[in-house]
Parts: C-alpha cells; structure tokens; sequence
C-alpha cells in the first residue's frame, strides 16, 4: 500500500476538494452573520500561509491565537499548520500572570487576537517578551488586520511536509497548581483523534449534519470539531456571541443538528429557553463533557428527543477519552434508565486504553464499585509536557489523569471525582460530583458544588454550596430532603449555604480551588 502520512492538511484538501460549497458560518459578537464555504477557507488559509511567511515564519515557529469561534479563527489554524507552525490557542479567560507565562514559555512569534481582547493585549504587551507581531482578527472599520493582511497574498502554496508525528498544535492546561503545562498534539495524533470522532458512538457525525461547536476553539482545540468538520465536509457554524438568546436563535436559523459543549454553557441556555419558550430548530445531538454532565440536564435533552453524548477527556487527551451514547438494548430502557446510563461517563473508543489502579499500583478490578485512580494511555493520549525534562507517564505508557472512577464490567467508566477534590471523611471517600449532580436535581437549585471542610473527628466533611434558579425559593431542607432520597445517609452534607454565584474556571468549569479558599474559614456550627 502507499505511504500516505497522516497529515492533517489532507483533510483541507480534502473539505475544498470533495465538500467545496459547505458552508462555514460565523455569527460575530457585534450581531452580523458572514458565510464562507471550505473551498474558499481552504484558499484563505493558503493566503496565510505566504502571509506568515513573508513575516519570517518557517516551521516550528509557535504562533498564538487569542480569540473566540469564528470563520477567520478557523482560517488562522489551518494557515499556521498549513506553514507548518505550531498553533497555540491561548485561552483569554486565563490570569495576566498564566497569559503571560504561556506566551513565554510557548515563545510566540505572532498573535493573532479579537479586538474584544484589546485591552488584555495592550496590557499584555509590556509582559509578552517573544511576540513580534500583533493581527487583529476584525479590525475596526478604515483599520488594517487579518482580511487585509492575508488579502495581499496569493493563494498559491503548498502546504509545508514533513512527518506524521511533526508537531501542529499547542494547549496550555490551566493548571491548578504551579504553572500551566503545555501539550503538543501532532499531525499523528490528531488525524486518529479526528477520524475516530466522527464515529456513531461519539459524535456521530456525517455531511448532512449541522455542527455549532460551543466549546470554544482555545479549549482542547473546541474538542476536535474544527478538525472533523472538513473531513466529513458538513456544514460548521461559529459563534463568537454566547448570549442564550442569540445562540438560540442561530441554532433555529441555522438549522443546527450536533453541538458540543460544557455543562454551564447548556445550563444557561436551558435556563433561558424554560424562561422565554424558545425553540432550538432541528437539533439532535449534543455532545456534554469537560465536567460530569448533570442527571436534570441529561434527562431535559432526553425528553425533548436530542440525543445527548456524555463525553470524559482533558487537554491531555486531545481531548476524547470516553464518550457515553446508547449501549445495547436502549430501545427497551426506560427513560429514567437511559439517564442514569448516560450520566456515565461511556466508554473509550477504539485507540484509548483505561485502567484503574490503588495507591500500590495494583490495577483494580472492572467491577463498577472500587474507585481508584484512572489511568489512560492510545497514540493521541500525552507522553510528555512541551519542553518537560521527563515523560507525564508511568513506565513510558500510562497517564495518570488525576481523575478518581470506576470501570463497570461492559467498559463503562464512572468518573467519582477529581482526585484532588474527593470529600474524605473518615478513611472512605464521597464523590462530591454525585453530591453535585443529586443537588441540581432538587427543583429550584441551579447550580451546586460541594466541597470538603476540615473536620475534628471525620477530618472533612461536605458544604454544598447552591445557586438557586432566578426567581424561585428554596431552602436547605428542602434540599435535604432531596437528596435524602438520594445519596448515602453519611454523604449528606454538614452544611448547605447559598450563594449568588459560583466561581468558574477559564473554561467554564466549577473552580473548586476558588470556592475552597471563599470558604477556607469555614466552620460547621
Ligand atoms: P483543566 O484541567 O484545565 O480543567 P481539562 O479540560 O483538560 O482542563 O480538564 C480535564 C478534566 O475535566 C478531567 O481530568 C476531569 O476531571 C474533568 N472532566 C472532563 N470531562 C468530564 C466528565 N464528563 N465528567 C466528569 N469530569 C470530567
């Protein structure tokens, strides 16, 4: 057979080749709507790639993004790898102190950022030490940025070659503690990544969908999708506005089939289509992960007949590391059935392993009931940290992901925890993520996360911590009423307090590191 590298330029060539007129659409922040096609992105992207370049650009070279979801974003990407760079989605969500230690360690050379980052980029400039250029994605009106830059060059390149495992792309995790590490994904590692994502079993993707990734491009590569979109040649919709009513709008206007995204984007946007009756067109299949999908969410989506993915991974994954969707004999479960099944977190596809393993190193039994730490390992699983001294993987093969779960005898994983966030009360561990998950449940609580809290005799014990729905009252009782039917007698909270709000991280996650310092002081009465 032929020696065809995996290269992920071969799926441009592919989308403007095969799949020319499907539409790439970008709703920008300030209301206006534009369209392009794979075809002419392809083009663009080429016209970058002399672009970049003609600035001194060559192979290797880290070249950094600071924007949202958009057509010109997605343009950048493939230009940057196109010459051969090394794309490094920043994350605009991130502290001064994190911006500025990953443009440095990653040593930018270009960024290309949205002019709603402006004002970090002027602030940043000073602390920036390696970046020689600044492009602005949308320029004001009468100024210069990407369309004028990239529209003085031809479109006439050949996409730079080189190996399969040549690196394209660059993600910083957030990193709780210490600094942010970077991952490196490759030509490789991405082309697997990619052709498995389209599978029935994960995102399900084929040329008549309709994808709107809401999980932005800077978070694990807005989970692959800018990368399987060209190679099934589906149509992709972009948003750089995340406003319920406009996401809303532009799901119905758009006729929008597949979507992805974490579970505080979804909680907004079923919080406000329950308060104003919107509709969300012909959507279904959502794809939830990045934190434990919620039952209530699982079982809303479910009712209305949208399919709903349960998706476990980290930046270190690429990210898919499991994904939950209908296992055999779903015709025949009951709804509250297809809930609980789905609130796991599924099974691995072909290409990631799993394993569970005690504090010995002992690997554990695939029982659904020993919790241990969660081991992965596959050819788009991280080897080692950019520019790390070591490998992240125990004997060269498996990665500690930090995660705490159990595997159930079909493959199912559960993820309990994080293991940094586990509740330990006397010697056993309460999985705070089925606290949380049982908590929403309750009508009226928005949002919960429960934390442990040092404890004289049980040296911690769980606080809940809730944000009610707009508008309704409830009171700790009542939740504990809720999730009396629910959890273990010893897994009810010490404590339930409200709050207006939770804290989140840089991508929308609950920041347990946050809430753990508002409550340091804390004590049960
Ligand atoms: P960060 O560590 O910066 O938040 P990641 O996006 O890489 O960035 O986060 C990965 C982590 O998110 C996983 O290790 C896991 O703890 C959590 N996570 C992701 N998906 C799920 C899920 N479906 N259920 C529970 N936890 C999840």
């Amino acid at each position: 057979m032929q020696n065809w590298p995996l290269r992920v330029m071969s799926l441009v060539n592919h989308a403007e080749r095969e799949h020319g007129d499907s539409e790439v659409v970008t709703a920008w922040a300030d209301g206006s709507t534009t369209r392009t096609n794979w075809r002419t992105l392809a083009s663009d992207a080429r016209r970058m790639a002399n672009a970049l370049e003609s600035i001194g650009m060559k192979k290797g070279d880290r070249i950094a993004t600071l924007g949202m979801n958009h057509s010109r974003h997605l343009t950048a990407w493939y230009g940057v790898v196109g010459m051969g760079g090394i794309l490094h989605t920043i994350n605009p969500r991130l502290f001064d102190d994190q911006l500025e230690y990953i443009a440095n360690h990653a040593e930018d050379r270009v960024l290309f950022y949205d002019r709603a980052f402006t004002p970090i980029v002027e602030r940043m400039k000073p602390r920036w030490t390696t970046i020689e250029h600044y492009v602005c994605f949308d320029p004001a009106e009468g100024e210069q940025g990407f369309p004028q830059w990239i529209e003085g060059h031809s479109d006439n390149y050949t996409w730079v070659d080189g190996d399969e495992r040549d690196p394209i792309g660059l993600c910083y995790t957030s990193g709780t503690t210490g600094n942010p590490k970077g991952v490196i994904y490759e030509h490789r590692s991405t082309m697997l990544h990619t052709l498995t994502e389209a599978i029935p079993d994960l995102f399900n993707l084929t040329k008549r969908a309709v994808v709107l990734p809401i999980v932005p491009m800077f978070h694990a590569n807005a989970w692959g999708l800018p990368w399987a979109a060209p190679m099934v040649g589906c149509k992709m919709v972009l948003s750089a506005d995340y406003r319920p009513d406009k996401m809303c709008a532009l799901f119905r206007e758009e006729k929008v089939t597949h979507s992805a995204g974490v579970p505080t984007v979804w909680l907004t946007m079923i919080e406000h289509i329950l308060r104003t009756g919107e509709e969300l067109g012909p959507l279904h299949q959502v794809t939830i992960g990045g934190s434990a999908a919620p039952r209530a969410m699982i079982h809303w989506f479910l009712e209305r007949g949208i399919e709903v993915g349960h998706a476990w991974g980290m930046t270190e994954t690429s990210p898919i590391g499991t994904c939950g969707s209908r296992p055999l004999g779903w015709e025949n479960y009951s709804l509250e059935e297809k809930v609980d099944y789905i609130a796991l977190q599924g099974r691995p596809p072909f290409g990631v392993e799993l394993r569970t393993i005690d504090d010995e190193g002992n690997v554990l039994p695939r029982d659904g009931q020993t919790s241990g730490r969660l081991q992965c390992r596959g050819p788009w699983v991280i080897k080692r940290y950019f520019k790390a001294d070591e490998d992240a993987t125990e004997d060269g093969e498996w990665f500690d992901t930090g995660d705490v779960g159990a595997i159930h005898p079909d493959g199912t994983l559960q993820i309990t925890d994080r293991s940094k966030d586990v509740i330990k009360s006397g010697g056993e561990w309460i999985s705070s993520i089925e606290l949380e998950n049982a908590a929403v449940g309750c009508p009226g609580i928005k949002e919960a996360a429960a934390i442990g809290i040092a404890h004289p005799k049980w040296d911690e014990r769980p606080l809940l911590v809730c944000v009610k729905v707009e508008g309704m009252d409830v009171c700790a009782v009542k939740v504990r009423e809720h999730l009396t039917a629910h959890v273990a007698k010893w897994w009810l909270p010490d404590a339930i307090e409200f709050v207006d709000e939770l804290p989140h991280t840089a991508t929308g996650k609950l920041s347990k590191l946050t809430l753990r310092k508002q409550f340091s002081d804390y004590r049960f009465a």
